[in-house]
């Protein structure tokens, strides 16, 4: 076989047992309603939770951003690319997140990879939740610790997986390192965040959290979730995106200034990257200064939430342990899944199905997301839809 052939076969496989991913192509901007080849859809699964990414005030500090600072930042920011905007930016992340400072990252992604591998090493031990994104299992990988894996938010497993490193007779470990998502990116349900932290700081070990899903989504004021469970240790890491709810993109790591010193000099995800563009950093930080003024936009993302969420349920969907604006809806069988995204695609409303290896296998769910900035009408539209789709698919 050539390697074409051989790219065809693996691609052909995905395709027989329904896991071939394609791309669909939005053009019109990101918002509750998007445009598909010409038509109309309601958008259920962007997790633009505040409806940020089409706002006003952010277009308007992106051009200005521009005017002043150019296109690129033309190198990585340990060279020549180190920017006021970078600096400001960071100064408001880490007032935001009520920590000592903070430290840019380009994506979420490259943060966790980072972070994880920055930290740890051969001799160390992480201890990272069954759930966990892709991006912190890949950070798990490049740092070559041992990796055990907990069960999905069971602090009682994670405690008794620590103690079994720590026994006599077993190897001695360096570091002992917590990972966990605050909000999980698939299931939407949110973790007992003060048990992990207990039993973190009984070993003396590190916790890092991962708020992709919680920054400007959970807490009081949408400062994640240390706001949320009220844990105001500012040793642990709290990493957060700004591409979900804060409408722009890239990412940080908050806590202390040691930390962000330490991540500079070692987290090749930062290192070896070209900065972070000006406009960028000008779209989050208006971001920061909306979700600071105005109270509002998480009320009405809650209101939201609840709202679609118990019209699903009530339909009689299994919405999972959802507790936030992520709502998935259990099909399980891979191809039952690929449909009822379909059925709903052709009638309107635009909500991805999740396969293997994203999900366990016999996993499949429609994960569907609300947001600030979808009216009541869209809600009461997408319920609808979703009872005449169940019923016609035997779902409901
Ligand atoms: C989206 C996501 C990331 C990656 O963030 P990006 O900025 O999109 O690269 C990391 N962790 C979790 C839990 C996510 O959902």
């Amino acid at each position: 076989m050539n390697i074409d052939n051989e790219l065809l076969h693996e691609l052909r496989e995905l395709k027989d047992s329904h896991l071939l991913r394609v791309l669909k192509r939005v053009d019109s901007a990101q918002s509750s309603r998007i445009i598909i080849e010409g038509k109309e859809y309601i958008n259920l699964c962007s997790n633009d939770y505040l409806g940020l990414a089409d706002h006003p005030s952010l277009k308007e500090a992106v051009i200005e951003s521009v005017k002043k600072y150019g296109t690129g930042a033309g190198a990585s920011r340990l060279v020549s690319g180190n920017m006021e905007l970078h600096e400001t930016l960071e100064g408001a992340t880490a007032q935001f997140k009520g920590t000592e400072d903070a430290l840019l990252f380009n994506s979420g992604y490259m943060a966790n990879t980072g972070i994880i591998q920055a930290l740890a090493s051969e001799g160390d031990a992480i201890f990272s939740d069954e759930l966990n994104h892709a991006s912190i299992i890949d950070g798990c990988r490049l740092s070559k610790a041992k990796v055990f894996i907990y069960r999905h938010k069971d602090a009682g497993h994670l405690r008794s997986l620590i103690m079994q490193t720590t026994e006599k007779g077993n190897r001695a470990y360096r570091r002992r390192i917590a990972v966990t998502e605050s909000v999980f990116s698939m299931d939407g349900d949110i973790v007992p965040l003060n048990d992990i932290v207990k039993v973190i700081e009984e070993f003396e070990g590190i916790l890092i959290v991962d708020d992709a899903h919680a920054t400007g989504v959970l807490g009081r004021s949408g400062r994640g979730s240390f706001e949320h469970f009220g844990v105001n240790n500012s040793s642990h890491i709290q990493m957060g995106t700004y591409g979900k709810a804060l409408g722009s993109f890239g990412a940080y790591a908050a806590g202390t200034s040691l930390l962000k010193n330490y991540l500079i000099n070692k987290a090749r995800t930062f290192i070896y990257t070209t900065a972070l563009p000006p406009s960028v950093m000008a779209a989050s930080i208006a971001a920061l200064r909306i979700l600071q003024n105005d109270e509002e936009l998480l009320e009405v993302l809650w209101v939201t939430t609840r709202l679609f969420r118990d019209g699903l349920s009530a339909l009689g969907y299994n919405t999972m342990q959802s507790e936030t604006p992520i709502i998935p809806i259990y099909v399980g069988d891979t191809e039952k899944a690929l449909r009822f995204s379909q059925r709903l695609f052709d009638e309107g409303i635009y909500a991805a199905p999740i396969r293997p290896p994203t999900v366990p296998e016999g996993g499949c769910r429609i994960r569907t997301t609300v947001t600030a900035a979808h009216s009541l009408e869209d809600i009461e539209r997408s319920i609808e839809v979703f009872k005449n789709v169940g019923r016609e698919l035997g779902l409901i």
